[in-house]
């Protein structure tokens, strides 16, 4: 007899209150990321959301923008219909206290006309500058009520160094405890970012292998295609250190260097990390400078130079480019060099992973580059590559290395719940597990502003970038990191 497994989709009840609901996030990722979950059957009946920002719009303005945002989504007019007509709004300043009160009748109203239970989802997605404010005003003016959960969804940046961080969540947690704060970092809903603890725990094969003993480096690549386009005011104070590495980056190098958690609960998990984060070597400067490559795109054919795009410095000295060697000091992986690499303008828009294998003593040779490499393909195409050393079909006896793939099939691909989708979903469900504790924050700012620091004190002339060309894999140094090592990259 075939066993049919059922997901069981249990519908959620729900208050979102998104600050920041005229935005680009929302727009384009929150209200598509809803209304999945409304099509999938998590939200039916017993949720509402108050969009709320400065404009003065009204409900049916800002039904249609919902309609708008959803556009090719829907499978009929009443279904978009349906879904819109959860949505208010409520034109507010989030430094002005007596909004708040209107802002409570209109959640305290909605409670009940949708039966929510008191559950509130405060998203904020709003610049971080506010999110103090705002979590102040949510407690004293009444907003979290005591009958249901209260749950705050915080965007990042979250933080520009760890004083600042430390600051920021210093102000969040007067009002928000940490099981109630969600900081998200959108890579972590990535399907095969997700997959990586899967892989590393229940196969006997990698379990064995995943170590110090077997596993001579990995690397981390998040390359962009794109340059900084209209972010330049954003970017220029941010770089490629803290925009991709404290955060992305580092957060899949915990998962990939964590060592066994004791369970699969979220608390074993979260604990396995935060004791990731806390075993990365913190750099000395003349560390950095041996361990750190920066860069900065120049020109390419129908590109212009970081330097000359709008909003950015003529002499900007921001990097664009980032690669280094990590070392995680715990007991599965202190030795094992993390190499990281990210930039825009590089070859190819690509999230990937690479784990190569010592391989000390092959009989035949094993060819030029011996050892075996297991690649796990983030973005765009998803699934494993598995490198071996095979026999050349034919009479004489040589090896030659051979690639193995698995790929996630198109029809897959399409049940994959985009990021937010499946993080709001987690936030509504009370699991964490996808989300940033402030342990794993704490470190990694620690651990960044050793660099951040360190080159800052560097005098380096304004003609040192850019230093790669659009469409390379960044500068020279960056290969030349490696090499160093006895190490090549192997994308
Ligand atoms: P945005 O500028 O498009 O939206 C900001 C929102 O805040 C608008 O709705 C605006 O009306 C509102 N706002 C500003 N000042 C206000 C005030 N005093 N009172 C009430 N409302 C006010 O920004 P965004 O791109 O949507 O980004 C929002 C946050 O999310 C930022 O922290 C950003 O770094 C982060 N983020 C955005 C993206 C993205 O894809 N857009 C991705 C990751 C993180």
């Amino acid at each position: 007899m075939k066993v049919v497994l059922k997901v069981i989709r249990e519908e959620q009840r729900a208050l979102f209150i998104i600050f920041g609901g005229t935005g680009d996030l929302a727009q384009r990722k929150l209200y598509p990321a809803l209304f999945n979950l409304y099509k999938r059957g998590y939200l039916k009946k017993n949720f509402a959301v108050i969009g709320t920002a400065r404009r003065p719009w009204t409900n049916d303005y800002y039904r249609d923008v919902i309609k708008c945002s959803i556009d090719g989504m829907f499978d009929s007019q009443a279904q978009a219909t349906d879904f819109a007509s959860h949505f208010y709004y409520h034109s507010h300043n989030v430094n002005d206290k007596q909004h708040y009160e209107e802002l409570k009748a209109l959640a305290d109203k909605l409670d009940e006309k949708y039966d929510l239970g008191g559950n509130r989802i405060y998203y904020l997605a709003m610049s971080p500058r506010f999110f103090g404010t705002i979590s102040q005003y949510l407690r004293s003016e009444g907003l979290v009520t005591e009958r249901g959960y209260g749950r705050v969804i915080i965007e990042k940046p979250f933080g520009r160094d760890y004083q600042s961080a430390k600051e920021l969540n210093d102000e969040i947690s007067r009002y928000f405890d940490e099981d109630s704060t969600f900081r998200i970092d959108h890579y972590l809903g990535k399907e095969m970012v997700q997959n990586i603890m899967a892989l590393r725990f229940d196969n006997g094969i990698w379990s064995a292998l995943w170590n110090k003993e077997h596993i001579k480096n990995i690397q981390v690549t998040l390359s962009e295609a794109l340059g900084v386009e209209e972010r330049g005011g954003y970017y220029e104070t941010a770089g490629a250190l803290r925009d991709m590495v404290q955060n992305h980056i580092l957060q899949i190098v915990s998962l990939l260097t964590m060592d066994r958690p004791k369970s699969a609960s979220e608390k074993d998990i979260r604990q396995a990390k935060v004791e990731t984060f806390k075993a990365l070597k913190v750099y000395s400067p003349e560390e950095v400078y041996q361990n750190f490559v920066r860069g900065q795109y120049g020109e390419g054919e129908e590109q212009v130079a970081y330097r000359e795009e709008a909003m950015i410095d003529p002499d900007s000295m921001t990097e664009t480019f980032v690669a280094g060697k990590l070392e995680v000091q715990n007991k599965s992986m202190a030795g094992v060099p993390v190499y990281i690499r990210t930039g825009k303008r590089m070859t190819a828009k690509m999230t990937r992973v690479d784990i190569v294998f010592k391989n000390e003593a092959p009989l035949f040779g094993g060819g030029i580059e011996p050892e075996n490499v297991l690649t796990i393909n983030i973005d765009p195409d998803l699934g494993l590559d598995l490198r071996l050393n095979m026999k050349k079909v034919g009479q004489e006896f040589a090896t030659k290395k051979t690639k193995i793939g698995y790929r996630l099939s198109k029809e897959q691909v399409a049940k994959i719940p985009e990021a937010y989708e499946r993080l709001i979903l987690n936030v509504l469900q009370g699991n964490a597990v996808n989300f940033t504790h402030w342990d794993e924050l704490k470190y990694s700012w620690r651990f960044l502003d050793a660099i951040r620091n360190a080159w800052d004190e560097q005098e380096l002339p304004v003609d040192f970038f850019p230093n790669y060309a659009c469409g390379t894999m960044g500068p020279q140094a960056s290969a030349e990191l490696l090499e160093k090592n006895g190490d090549h990259w192997i994308y």
